[in-house]
């Protein structure tokens, strides 16, 4: 049997690995000119270990991100043959209770904790779990003068270190991309625009377009990871959701700081319409900010095809009102000069979730993103990661799931 991965994102590069290391044959089919081109290398890698999701106080996406987050890890190091210590990783992130917080901060902080005490109980106490992190060590509330050192105080009511880190995702993608490449189990067809799957004798036949006219070609099974193309060929097999959906663009900017104690922390602001900084080990600080760097949204079946590298002034005028607004209460952003934020890079992908309205509602859906995973239609299963930090585990549970597949095939 072969099966068809669609889409080679990082959710899709992670079923074909986990597909390939189970003794199966992929195609991977994506319409750019080489893998994971998109969203896969537009975010900022943090691996979310449910701490950002208190608007869903159920503690249901704090429980799948941990999930995903524990998996992470061991999985990348499995398929890479690294140990996870290899691995760029960001200084872990403090979570900032901004005072416009859709949470107050003795709320924020109850939360913060029992997400951690849910994490420890998932966790198996070891260093491997999660980049090194000791997730069993109790969160560290900040005092005053310690807040008063890196924030506007006023602006931040409460700051919390936590373990949870971020991958640097162009290392990350560069590696993933090599290993693909070398297995002899995986086949690509880039520059292929996937159209439509339909059913084909025992199986199914992807049709669409390459740069020389339409193709059709014949799978066992296949799998979905199109990420905001994904919807539009479920659609054609009528499995088009009746809830609303959201695509938003995202960007976010890389810029290079002044490096070691002069660098911002790491620091995701919390809870609404903020943003974060994420701090690498080279002095790259990664920023994204509430409304500069969602630009537009869209409840289409296929978003429109958004530029993801705005350039010239557009790109300017993005890094500018964020670097402006954030640097108003993080005070070591200040520290980047005209000439370090006229290097910076803008680069964005699109979200899907589920919700009619953004982050900026808190009743919004989209605070809820436990409700994601694979849906199976026979041998077709198509599947919304929801976060990169989800993709490697929804990975091996799908391959696991075409092997069950194939084995009641073979058995009926
Ligand atoms: C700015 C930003 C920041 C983010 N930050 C984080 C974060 O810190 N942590 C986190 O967990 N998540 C984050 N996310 C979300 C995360 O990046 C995505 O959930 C994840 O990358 C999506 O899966 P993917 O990598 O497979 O998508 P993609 O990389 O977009 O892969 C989908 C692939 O399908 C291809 N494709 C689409 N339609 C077709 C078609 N019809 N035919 C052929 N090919 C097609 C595309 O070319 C693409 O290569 C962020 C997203 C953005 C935009």
């Amino acid at each position: 049997m072969r099966v068809a991965v669609l889409g080679g994102g990082f959710q899709g590069c992670c079923i074909a690995l986990s597909l390939a290391m189970r003794g199966i044959g992929v195609t991977i089919f994506d319409r750019g000119d080489r893998l994971m081109s998109r969203t896969a290398i537009a975010n900022e890698g943090k691996i979310h270990l449910g701490y950002m999701y208190a608007a869903d106080p159920s503690l249901a996406t704090a429980k799948t991100m941990a999930r995903g987050a524990l998996a992470f890890g061991p999985f990348i190091a499995r398929v890479l043959e690294r140990p996870q210590s290899a691995f760029v990783t960001s200084q872990p992130a403090l979570y900032a209770v901004h005072r416009d917080s859709q949470h107050d901060a003795d709320k924020a902080i109850a939360y913060l904790m029992k997400t951690h005490e849910l994490i420890g109980g998932q966790a198996h106490g070891s260093r491997e779990d999660y980049f090194g992190q000791d997730l069993l060590r109790p969160l560290e509330v900040w005092d005053k003068d310690r807040i008063a050192a890196e924030f506007d105080p006023d602006v931040a009511t409460a700051v919390i270190q936590t373990p949870e880190i971020a991958i640097d995702p162009i290392s990350l993608m560069t590696e993933m991309r090599a290993r693909i490449v070398d297995d002899p189990r995986i086949e690509l067809r880039l520059g292929h625009e996937v159209e439509s799957v339909k059913d084909a004798g025992d199986g199914f036949a992807v049709e669409g377009r390459n740069p020389h006219g339409a193709f059709r070609e014949h799978f066992g099974q296949v799998v979905n990871a199109l990420w905001e193309g994904r919807l539009a060929v479920d659609a054609k097999r009528g499995l088009l959701p009746e809830r609303p959906w959201l695509h938003r663009l995202k960007y976010g900017i890389n810029i290079k700081g002044p490096g070691g104690d002069r660098n911002p922390p790491s620091c995701t602001v919390i809870s609404g319409p903020f943003g974060e900084t994420v701090n690498y080990p080279d002095g790259t600080i990664y920023l994204t900010w509430y409304p500069h760097c969602v630009t537009a949204l869209s409840s289409a079946v296929t978003p429109p095809h958004w530029n993801t590298h705005p350039e010239g002034e557009a790109g300017r005028d993005i890094v500018r009102a964020t670097v402006s607004s954030m640097a108003k209460f993080i005070l070591k952003l200040r520290h980047l000069s005209e000439a370090d934020v006229a290097t910076a890079q803008v680069k964005g992908g699109p979200i899907f979730a589920w919700g009619r309205t953004d982050i900026d509602d808190p009743a919004s859906e989209l605070h809820r993103r436990y409700e994601i995973g694979i849906h199976s239609q026979g041998g077709y299963h198509s599947v919304d990661p929801g976060k990169l930090t989800m993709a490697p585990f929804f990975a091996d549970a799908c391959a696991e799931r075409v092997l069950a597949t194939a084995r009641e095939c073979a058995t009926s």
